[in-house]
């Protein structure tokens, strides 16, 4: 079993691929995450964004997930997706947005840095975006091939987005004394492999009534 503090992937700006779509549905009350879970970035919300971060609930379902973040008892955290587990209605279909990507979620402390992730620099919320898998870290809980593959869409639809993304790492990578998510189960090299496949996107579903409908629609500022 590969050891996730060693999930570390650095990207060739070369092969951005081209912007693509999200299967993406939003949480009902995005509004309370983005009031109370999440931060105005520090660094440029699309020039600063240098990467994205790997994690594991380490609880069972998404709801699970975002009622935690919403706990008084728990540490105040988010993250900007989550991805279902198969147990849950959205698996196959669609991840979860909980926080805005212009804001900075907290899903890594601030002080926390590697070394060999983007020269050491700190501040990981600000200059990042945050993914959660949906596993609970536990003997027997595998990762979906969806949730993995999932996972590296999130990851080529951010490199496509953001001119300066180049950093993927578990939270284990940039956390090693207090975390170890996502975990010796993910199938790191698989997911790599779907991150730098040129056809990685072919086998996913995107809704291509929505992407037609994009394709008329004035995108505001972007
Ligand atoms: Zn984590």
């Amino acid at each position: 079993m590969a050891d996730p503090k060693g999930f570390i992937l650095e990207l060739d700006p070369v092969k951005r691929p081209k912007l693509q779509t999200l299967p993406e549905r939003v949480v009902a009350d995005i509004a309370w995450y983005n009031a109370n879970r999440a931060s105005t970035r520090r660094f440029h919300p699309v020039k600063g964004i240098e990467g994205a971060v790997i994690h594991a609930t380490a609880g069972g379902t998404s709801a699970g997930a975002l009622s935690w973040w919403k706990d008084p008892r728990g540490d105040p955290a988010s993250a900007h997706w989550i991805v279902p587990a198969e147990i849950e209605a959205e698996h196959g279909k669609s991840v979860i947005a909980a926080v805005y990507e212009a804001l900075a979620a907290w899903h890594v402390r601030n002080d926390k840095f590697n070394p060999k992730v983007n020269g050491g620099k700190k501040l990981i919320n600000h200059w990042s975006l945050g993914i959660e898998i949906v596993n609970t870290q536990k003997a027997g809980d595998t990762y979906s091939d969806w949730q993995v593959a999932t996972t590296a869409l999130l990851v080529r639809y951010c490199w496509a987005k953001y001119p300066n993304f180049k950093w993927v790492c578990s939270h284990a990578a940039v956390d090693p004394a207090r975390r170890s998510d996502p975990g010796t189960a993910f199938p790191w090299d698989k997911f790599v492999a779907l991150v730098l496949a040129d056809s990685g996107d072919a086998g996913l579903e995107i809704d291509a009534v929505a992407a037609g409908a994009r394709d008329g629609v004035p995108c505001g500022g972007c």
